[in-house]
């Protein structure tokens, strides 16, 4: 499902990923499928509610961004820098 940048951009705040960069952070209430999150490689469930995130300044531009976007269990989010160092 295509999502427009401009469309999501009032309900997000920025904050720094995992990777140090810039992120898009959106709270979600809960999607139809299972995602497998990349905090703990574990699934999050349909109907979780859980975070998704993307990068802000991706290589290929804002909408590239939004497509690679990743959902995260919000402890997970919260955790990143501990769970996964930069490399
Ligand atoms: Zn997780």
């Amino acid at each position: 499902m295509p999502l427009d940048p401009d469309r999501l951009a009032g309900m997000t705040r920025s904050e720094s990923g995992p990777d140090g960069g810039s992120y898009s952070v959106r709270q979600v209430r809960g999607s139809e499928k299972a995602y497998r999150c990349p905090g703990c490689d574990q699934l999050i469930e349909p109907g979780t509610v859980h975070v998704v995130a993307w990068q802000n300044d991706h290589i290929l531009g804002a909408r590239a961004g939004v497509e690679d976007r990743r959902h995260w269990h919000r402890a997970c989010w919260q955790a990143r820098g501990r769970r996964r160092p930069a490399r």
